[in-house]
């Protein structure tokens, strides 16, 4: 059997975890401050703050830019449910859009759906291919979207706008005209969680790129007491001689990463470039060379003049077949010993946000998308015998049901 994406283990990583925990420090430490250093210069964000996972990331700045009850936060139909649960976590009303052919947030759509209680869009670079971001920051822009936005707090004065918050979860090391996710929009968070590209076991970090006349650093002192039940001094300040004293300045919550994950996190960013992706883009070009001759093929957008994706995930879509067949493929690609998934049910099709209301024909495009998918493994380990082997299955059983 081929399996879907085991984490790429190594005597590295391992090494990097044996050192963290004989150091002492295996809460948040010294390796998260340096990881986040790394992450800094890797993606050319202002400042980069490590949390325990990409939810509690979206989460932790939902609540820093203030989001609660009566406000609006735009999100694709067509992502992880971790993107809109945060929403529903701070209470306030997820508004879904439906997205493009190529899986990316439809900047039309947002444009329909901004009313004056929009706060926050999360954009997501599914698979790994940047959304369009000079699309949606001229939006958010514009005079009359300006206009109408109405701020409750005092983050949301400053800003003046709507928020561009980032769902990198699938896209650390992808390319936007030139410039690297993490310092495309105001904030980006990204996920370490065992299936992404780069992984810590389970983690995340939020990127902060706030405009004037917000300033960056502070906002990353206040996190780190925002994602620290609100406590003044960490362990490391409290060593110091008549500093054991702390105050509580706020309910805070416990989204610390620990020295454990920034270790692993560190070992796995010095060779994600040279290494990771470079494996990662062949995976990438092998399936698409594979299939290029198969009219029943429908190849993923993955580079463009402006836009490289990180590889994530490969999204075939199968032309002129019904949700059933691709659910028939799906079991011959199975019974040829591959695992393959699907990235993803859109969110208005599960219970929950079915039951709040939410219809799938709004979202005609997401469904399309949706029904016709199957996503195919890439990862480190996938040599090209093995991705051979996935083409023969995909081949194989698309062929049993589509004649
Ligand atoms: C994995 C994922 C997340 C959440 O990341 P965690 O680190 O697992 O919390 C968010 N959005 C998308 C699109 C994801 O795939």
């Amino acid at each position: 059997m081929i399996p879907f994406s085991p984490p790429r283990m190594d005597k590295k990583i391992a090494d990097a975890v044996v050192e963290a925990l004989y150091s002492g420090w295996i809460t948040t430490g010294p390796r998260t401050k340096q990881f986040e250093k790394m992450l800094t210069a890797y993606g050319g964000q202002k400042v980069t703050f490590c949390v325990s996972s990409g939810s509690a990331g979206l989460e932790l700045m939902l609540r820093w830019f203030g989001i609660g009850k009566g406000d609006e936060v735009i999100v694709p139909a067509y992502t992880y449910c971790a993107t809109a649960n945060v929403v529903v976590h701070c209470g306030a009303t997820v508004v879904f859009v439906d997205v493009g052919k190529d899986f990316d947030i439809a900047v039309d759509a947002i444009e329909k759906a901004i009313t004056p209680h929009t706060k926050v869009i999360i954009p997501v670079d599914i698979a790994g291919f940047p959304c369009d971001y000079d699309a949606i920051h001229a939006l958010v822009q514009r005079v009359d979207i300006r206009e109408q936005f109405r701020p409750a707090t005092r983050e949301q004065e400053l800003m003046g706008r709507i928020l561009v918050l980032s769902d990198a979860a699938h896209s650390i090391g992808g390319w936007y005209n030139g410039k690297r996710t993490g310092s495309l929009t105001d904030l980006t968070v990204y996920s370490f969680h065992a299936v992404k590209n780069l992984t810590t076991a389970e983690g995340g970090a939020v990127c902060i790129n706030l405009p004037l006349p917000f300033d960056n650093d502070a906002i990353y002192k206040e996190l780190y007491i925002k994602s620290l039940h609100g406590q003044t001094k960490d362990a490391l300040a409290k060593t110091q001689i008549g500093n054991w004293r702390y105050d509580i300045v706020e309910p805070g919550y416990k989204y610390n990463m620990t020295d454990i994950q920034a270790a692993m996190g560190m070992a796995e960013l010095e060779r994600y470039d040279s290494d990771m992706l470079v494996r990662r883009k062949a995976i990438f070009d092998r399936y698409a060379e594979a299939f290029f001759s198969y009219s029943w093929a429908q190849l993923p957008l993955y580079e463009t003049s402006t836009r490289v994706s990180s590889y994530h995930v490969f999204l075939l879509r199968i032309n002129g077949i019904t949700e059933e067949q691709r659910d028939e493929i799906i079991r011959g690609i199975f019974i040829r010993e591959v695992a393959v998934n699907v990235h993803f049910v859109p969110l208005p099709m599960m219970t929950y946000y079915k039951d709040a209301g939410y219809r799938m024909p709004d979202y005609p495009v997401s469904y399309d998308n949706y029904s016709r998918e199957i996503t195919l493994p890439v990862y480190y380990d996938l040599t090209d015998e093995m991705v051979d082997e996935v083409v023969r299955a995909v081949v194989g059983a698309v062929e049993e049901v589509v004649r």
